[in-house]
């Protein structure tokens, strides 16, 4: 089946449609008839599935992403003016959250690949005692070193929230992401690799206090009905969207997974122009690849990107705005810590090519010889 004029897309949902549609519409009746639109079983069974599935004893659906990571600050007790360390090169969601959980953002530079640079991050906590917060992202779906986030979590003993939207089933060796912070973070964004057909995120822990103190906050800082005890908010994950999550997309997830990793496989080995280098992650990261990232030349990234479009190859930038250059925080106080020269060359010269799970064989030789006879 073709689809997008015959372009290869970034993501294809008319495919996705097609494929998850009838269990979909089955999901939708299920939801229709049994009459409890909000926080009722579906929620709570995508809860249990969703927990067992990433490996944790806890998950607290929500309405997105971006209130999950803002949850999850709170309920680490973070304070207002707590400082919070994070990358520069990421959704600008990450730093909102952090910014309306009440901290101060705090960056440092990421590494070669994007990911937030750990030699540095150790730097900054040695320095200032008043960091204890952090907020590390696993940025294209590479898991970031969990084994070293572990130890600077024990030898300071830092409160994290892994954001690991972009990194659902992800591994640092043996180990799952989101297993190291108190709390993790997620999105079903629908381009997410467990993607909602609209908006909804969660929290995943294995502490039973983060879990029952995000379970107040999503919902009005009820600890019963009509008991406020804190100022929440109504972030609650929908029945229907939850029930899509656990009948039609968490089902098909290792199939997805898998098939993008084939794809970075096919990627990795076919690219061969030397003006493109992939952004690989670390050989003990299982990648879970939510985006395919290369780097070209600051001065060439537009024509690139015009010489793919023009093969019917779309393309995106992940980031091209790094986040303490956003005019939304000209006046919210926030530190840098040394220069940004990683990220900045990221921003820069980054480009995503398509990677998502309905791409076929065709169509991956088809990026592979746009990349490739690009001069
Ligand atoms: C998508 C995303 C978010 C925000 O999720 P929403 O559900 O859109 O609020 C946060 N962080 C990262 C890394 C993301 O990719």
């Amino acid at each position: 089946m073709s689809t997008g004029n015959g372009n290869v897309l970034l993501n294809d949902f008319a495919r996705l449609w097609a494929d998850i549609g009838p269990d979909v519409l089955a999901a939708t009746s299920a939801v229709g008839e049994s009459g409890w639109y909000v926080l009722g079983r579906e929620v709570s069974e995508f809860e249990r599935e969703f927990a067992a599935y990433s490996h944790v004893d806890h998950v607290v659906g929500c309405a997105s992403g971006l209130d999950a990571i803002e949850l999850g600050l709170r309920s680490l007790g973070l304070q207002p003016g707590d400082k919070v360390l994070t990358t520069p090169m990421s959704a600008f969601a990450t730093t909102l959250a952090i910014v309306r959980a009440g901290g101060v953002p705090v960056f440092c530079d990421t590494d070669q690949n994007g990911l937030l640079d750990l030699d540095r991050a150790e730097q900054a906590f040695e320095r200032d005692a008043q960091l204890r917060h952090c907020v590390p992202v696993h940025l294209y779906g590479h898991v970031l070193d969990l084994d070293r986030l572990e130890a600077l979590q024990r030898r300071y003993q830092l409160r994290i929230v892994e954001d690991m939207a972009q990194a659902v089933g992800g591994h640092w060796r043996s180990r799952s992401v989101g297993s190291v912070g108190q709390v993790s973070a997620t999105s079903f964004y629908p381009t997410k690799n467990l993607g909602a057909l609209g908006d909804g995120g969660a929290v995943l822990t294995s502490d039973a206090g983060v879990d029952a103190a995000c379970r107040r906050l999503r919902d009005y800082g009820q600890s019963a009905k009509y008991i406020h005890d804190v100022i929440g908010l109504n972030s609650r994950l929908d029945e229907l969207q939850a029930a899509l999550l656990r009948r039609a997309l968490l089902p098909r997830l290792p199939k997805f997974t898998q098939r993008r990793r084939e794809i970075a496989q096919a990627y990795l080995q076919g690219i061969t122009n030397a003006k493109v280098r992939p952004l690989a992650p670390p050989a003990e990261s299982a990648s879970v690849w939510h985006l395919f990232p290369v780097l070209v030349d600051a001065s060439q990234r537009t024509a690139f990107c015009d010489h793919l479009r023009a093969r019917g190859v779309g393309s995106g930038l992940h980031y091209p705005v790094l986040i303490p250059d956003q005019k939304a925080l000209l006046n919210t106080s926030f530190e840098v810590i040394g220069e940004l020269d990683n990220a900045r060359v990221l921003a820069a010269g980054q480009v995503s090519l398509p990677i998502h799970p309905y791409l076929d064989a065709a169509e991956v030789a088809r990026v592979l010889a746009a990349v490739n006879d690009w001069s």
